[in-house]
């Protein structure tokens, strides 16, 4: 027969808003559960160095979401490998149901689901991440100095990443595959005075073209969708900047969401458009998008979650 258990709260991804929120939930004497989903330890554990967490000027992404997890844990948290597959909101204690069977009462949820950065899906994209292909140029910019790079797409993200990027890059190519961009006014205009930026209009990319020793790319071959004519432009990055689709599946028809799914919190607090369910990290935020950003909401979610049972009470 499926378990239930009860919780005051329920914490759901293992990202590093999910460990924080588990540290001050505990030391908040609220005997929290967290349940560390698909990808324990978030998406952190994708990449190598982290060089922008404070209090370690570099270390390993998968080290420090290990770290994060025995902090919490040492804390008290009660970590659990679980996903939940259903988020019930409608009455309290909410209900979460997990994979697993196991049946979650809680009377507050802390939502730390995350964000994922949407891939282009080609094979030789997926063979180089990691070695020349990223989608966060805040992490990996600093490794490109001095190097060409380009960045694909023509949002607000791609126009960032492409200013960002000429801080360390002596050339950035923006692939777009119109002759328009999406992005705001201001930064287009930014990037257009740019004098290392190259915008590349109506191309897409076809391939990223790289060597086995040592593992690296070398430069990308796109194609002009007017054309039909195809390119190699050699470079040593390639940025992935096509749009973030948060994790919102639990939510996504019960909870306010803004820019395209990001679950909406009251300004200035991790409090959803349901009382009682809290939202940290990636998953609310659409601009910063960094592991410091998380952490710091995740701690503000346990602080409003305490500050909500004890109201309660
Ligand atoms: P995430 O890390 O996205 O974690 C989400 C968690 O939710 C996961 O544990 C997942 O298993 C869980 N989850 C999802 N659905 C469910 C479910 N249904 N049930 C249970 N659990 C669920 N930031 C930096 O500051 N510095 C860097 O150097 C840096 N490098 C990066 C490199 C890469 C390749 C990537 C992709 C990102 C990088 N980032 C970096 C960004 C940083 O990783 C994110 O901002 C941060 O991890 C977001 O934390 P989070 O806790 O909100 O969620
Ligand atoms: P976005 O606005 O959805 O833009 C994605 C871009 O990638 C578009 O230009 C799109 O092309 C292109 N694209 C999508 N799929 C593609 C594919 N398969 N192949 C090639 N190109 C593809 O995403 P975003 O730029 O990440 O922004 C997401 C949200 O966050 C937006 O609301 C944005 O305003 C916001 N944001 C705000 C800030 C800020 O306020 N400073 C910063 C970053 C993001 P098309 O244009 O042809 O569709």
């Amino acid at each position: 027969m499926a378990e239930t258990r009860h919780t005051k709260v329920l914490i759901i991804g293992s990202g590093p808003a999910g460990y924080t929120a588990g540290v001050y939930a505990s030391r908040a004497m609220l005997n929290p559960i967290l349940v560390q989903g698909i990808e324990p330890g978030g998406q952190l554990t994708t990449t190598t160095e982290v060089e922008n967490y404070p209090g370690f000027t570099e270390i390993q992404g998968p080290d420090l979401m290990i770290k994060m997890q025995e902090h919490a844990s040492a804390m008290g948290c009660e970590i659990i490998g679980d996903i939940i597959t259903d988020l019930d909101t409608s009455a309290r204690p909410f209900k979460a149901t997990g994979d697993s069977g196991t049946v979650y009462t809680t009377d507050a949820v802390i939502l730390c689901t995350g964000a994922r950065a949407k891939w282009l899906g080609l094979d030789s994209e997926e063979a180089y991440k990691g070695f020349g292909v990223s989608a966060c140029a805040t992490c990996d910019g600093f490794f490109y100095r001095g190097q060409e790079i380009v960045v694909i797409g023509g949002g607000n993200t791609a126009v960032e990443e492409a200013l960002f990027l000429t801080n360390f890059a002596s050339k950035v190519t923006l692939i777009h595959r119109r002759d328009e961009l999406r992005a705001e006014k201001i930064l287009i205009d930014r990037l257009m005075k740019n004098e290392k930026i190259e915008p590349l209009w109506d191309h897409v990319l076809e391939d990223v073209l790289g060597e086995d020793t040592p593992k690296g790319v070398t430069g990308v071959r796109v194609k002009n969708v007017k054309t039909d004519a195809v390119s190699e432009i050699p470079c040593k990055g390639v940025f992935v900047a096509i749009g973030h689709a948060p994790a919102n599946e639990l939510v996504k028809d019960v909870l306010e969401l803004h820019n395209g799914g990001y679950v909406s919190v009251k300004p200035g607090t991790t409090e959803t458009s349901i009382p009682g369910i809290f939202a940290a990290g990636d998953l609310t935020d659409h601009k910063y998008r960094q592991a410091i950003t998380s952490a710091g909401m995740g701690c503000m979610a346990a602080l409003d979650a305490e500050r909500f049972l004890a109201e309660q009470e």
